[in-house]
């Protein structure tokens, strides 16, 4: 029977390695062999080429190679024998991952960045490398178990729909490609309200059958992110996949060739086909079943446990859901926002004050309510714990986001005093009810932070006047825990924190985080890694003791560059926390901001993330990112949170804030008020006033004469190079 499959296979392979070639002839032409290709924002060049083949493309002059290679790999047309249809199937991925490349370079906006979808455009296409850390995690920590791909759409909506909540309840991640009668499974979960992007999951790549090479790029660059395989070591990166990531295809309408060899391709990496109509089936590899069956059956194939989270709600509880929205007609109660005032608050307590497990709620319940209303609220979380210390609270309080999330049909936003809550109308048909959002709290509480605390118990209050009450206890002990931080200094502890989350795909990059300075990618601060040390020592957190101090205007330290070291496996000796200049902190590609050497002006330029124009380094924030990223050090350009630029150490060394000439309005406004107080310490309360930006102009030159008439100090400043 495995003889109809290899030939379908072959043919579809050969068809995938003729279209690459006469896409890649027509693209030379037009752009030439020097013209870059590259997935955005990622490390791993053509991850499935890099991975299986150790090539590194970076132009287009370097996929003639990649095609040769296919060329030997193809069995001739007319082959019906397996194994051959299986090395054909290897050149079919590096066929479309070619197309797929190409496609980045003749249609540049056909593919989003970032990771949600907009009405106008649904394709998400190669994840970025933030993406790939952040989801990434979820596979090395169980949070998900695999994938299923998804080839071609459903026979409805309806059968898409079960399918996709079938899956996003086993916290499986779905990704989607390929098209059956002109129709997509993406669309069709769109036509049934489902939502889809990221956040729930429901990862819609692309619309053609080669947008499926996403899905084994992910699962390639994994394994060399996360098993630390050699590019080109192909024996171990199919193995790594085989044994540690539980994905499996899933195949709907008939099974055309092209679908074959890309099956074929994915069974080198162990990843089984399941298909909804009657193909002929090869031992576990290849089967078929029926739309009510497939998951289950997929499940079975592959061996997988699915972990269910126990969280007692009446609603669908578990990490797909958190990126759902709660929109328009859905919401039945809204609260915060701007509407009502919404507050949580976690606190620590005494044991005997604590009752384990109870929830109270005071004041009306979501039934005593009109559909509609905007109630106020708060969340009074009271926990004790022999481990447990209030620096862990802001910690634990800052969970309550992703936590109640987890509930379909919840939707939260913000935190502390601008929390944000909508409850959809479905959920309260279900039985949702006020006490739930304190059970789910109390749940996962005990789950994810058993070692730290003993005892859990929720106040949820919906009147006014208490509300006012909790809110003022709330904020007197928010304003305590910023003066904590706000009023630390790196010089009066003996101790930073390191942060080696993104080693998994800048292998050599190490976050150094100390009190004035946090994580480049703005989620850690020393706080956050103090805990995070604590609850877990032998976590991405580690303490690091300072030792002598070895430069104290650069910021070096003995026993800071002794961890760096060793962290970096030997590839980094030494940086400075407080300079862009000389040998700068690592950048591994998350960084919130960028700041670049502007000679011209003798400062410095800051761009952000969401800033997507054009900047005065002549660089756009992707193009600069390129260059920093992946854990080196490199000097005159900085990657940084947002909070670090309001900080006192904030490249001390070339002279701080004075420095900035140019930064995007947003993101100007947006740290303003911090801004004004540093610069009011150094007396020059109007230095805001004096930082170009978009509206002024867009080159050096451009802002050069404004910079002028406002004075501005960088340019009577040392010389910055
Ligand atoms: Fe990555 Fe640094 Fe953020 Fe840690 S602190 S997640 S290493 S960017
Ligand atoms: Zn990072």
């Amino acid at each position: 029977m495995s003889k109809i499959i290899a030939a379908a296979g072959t043919r579809g392979a050969h068809t995938f390695v003729a279209q690459a070639k006469f896409r890649l002839a027509g693209a030379l032409a037009k752009y030439g062999p020097q013209r870059p290709v590259n997935f955005p924002n990622t490390g791993y060049y053509l991850p499935v080429i890099y991975g299986l083949l150790g090539l590194p493309i970076k132009t287009l002059g370097d996929m003639g190679q990649v095609l040769d290679k296919c060329e030997a790999l193809l069995p001739p047309l007319e082959n019906d024998d397996l194994g051959l249809a299986l090395e054909g199937g290897r050149a079919a991925l590096f066929a479309q991952e070619i197309i797929e490349a190409l496609r980045y370079v003749e249609q540049p906006d056909f593919y989003l960045t970032g990771e949600e979808v907009t009405p106008e455009k649904i394709w998400l296409g190669a994840a970025d490398d933030i993406i790939l850390r952040k989801r990434g995690v979820e596979f090395v920590d169980g949070s998900a178990p695999g994938f299923a791909v998804i080839l071609g759409a459903a026979p409805d909506r309806q059968i898409a729909a079960d399918i996709a909540r079938e899956l996003q309840r086993k916290n499986l991640y779905v990704f989607m490609a390929g098209q059956t009668n002109g129709q997509t499974f993406t669309e069709q979960l769109l036509e049934a309200g489902v939502q889809i992007g990221w956040g729930t999951r429901l990862v819609s790549f692309g619309p053609d059958t080669s947008a499926a090479i996403f899905a084994v790029g992910f699962a390639t660059r994994a394994a060399m992110s996360f098993g630390g395989l050699e590019p080109g070591d192909s024996a171990k990166i199919l193995l790594y996949n085989k044994e540690r990531v539980f994905a499996f295809a899933l195949t709907f309408g008939e099974v055309t060739a092209e679908w074959c060899a890309t099956g074929l391709g994915a069974v080198n990496y162990g990843f089984p086909i399941i298909a909804d109509t009657a193909i002929p089936e090869i031992g576990q590899l290849v089967t078929h079943t029926t739309h009510d069956r497939i998951v289950q059956h997929a499940l079975d194939v592959r061996g997988l446990k699915v972990r269910i989270h126990e969280v007692p709600v009446p609603v669908a509880y578990g990490p797909a859901f958190e990126g759902e929205r709660v929109r328009g007609e859905d919401i039945y109660v809204e609260m915060g926002g701007g509407r009502s005032q919404a507050v949580e608050w976690t606190t620590s307590t005494a044991m005997n004050q604590v009752e384990d497990g109870k929830v109270e709620v005071f004041g009306p319940d979501l039934t005593d309510l009109q559909p509609g209303s905007h109630p106020p609220l708060a969340i009074l979380v009271e926990v004790a714990g022999r481990q447990m210390q209030s620096d862990f609270e802001p910690i634990l309080e800052r969970q309550i986001h992703h936590l109640l999330n987890y509930a379909q049909g919840v939707m939260h936003i913000g935190q502390r005093d601008i929390a944000w809550i909508r409850i959809s109308k479905a959920a309260v048909e279900k039985g949702f009810r006020l006490a739930d959002l304190g059970r789910i709290i109390h749940a996962k509480y005990h789950a994810d932070f058993g070692n730290i605390l003993d005892k859990v118990q929720v106040k949820i209050y919906s009147t006014a006047d208490k509300v006012q009450e909790i809110l003022a206890r709330a904020r007197q002990a928010y304003r305590m825990r910023d003066d904590r931080i706000e009023g630390m200094t790196d010089e009066s502890t003996d101790t930073f924190y390191s942060c080696t989350l993104c080693q998994s795909f800048a292998p050599n990059h190490v976050c150094v985080i100390t009190p004035e300075r946090t994580g480049l990618c703005g989620a850690y601060s020393w706080l956050d890694c103090k805990a995070s040390f604590e609850i877990n020592p032998t976590g991405p957190n580690q303490a690091i003791p300072k030792g002598a101090t070895l430069d104290p205007v650069f910021g070096q330290w003995s026993g800071v560059n002794e961890f760096i070291r060793k962290a970096s496996h030997g590839n980094v000796e030494r940086y400075d926390t407080y300079s862009i200049m000389r040998e700068p902190m690592t950048s591994c590609g998350c960084f919130e901001c960028l700041s670049a050497v502007a000679p011209l002006c003798n400062g410095i330029m800051i761009v952000d993330r969401d800033f997507t124009g054009m900047t005065p380094s002549g660089m756009k924030f992707t193009t600069l990112a390129g260059m920093v990223g992946g854990g080196n050090v490199t000097p005159g350009f900085l990657g940084h949170s947002k909070y670090y630029i309001t900080s006192r150490k904030f490249i001390a060394a070339e002279g701080g804030i004075k420095r900035i000439v140019w930064m995007p309005k947003r993101l100007k406004e947006e740290i303003r008020a911090r801004f004004d107080k540093r610069a009011g310490e150094l007396g020059l309360p109007d230095l805001w006033e004096r930082i170009a930006d978009e509206t002024v102009g867009l080159t050096e030159e451009e802002i050069l004469p404004f910079l002028e008439e406002k004075q501005h100090p960088a340019i009577s400043m040392d010389p910055i190079l």
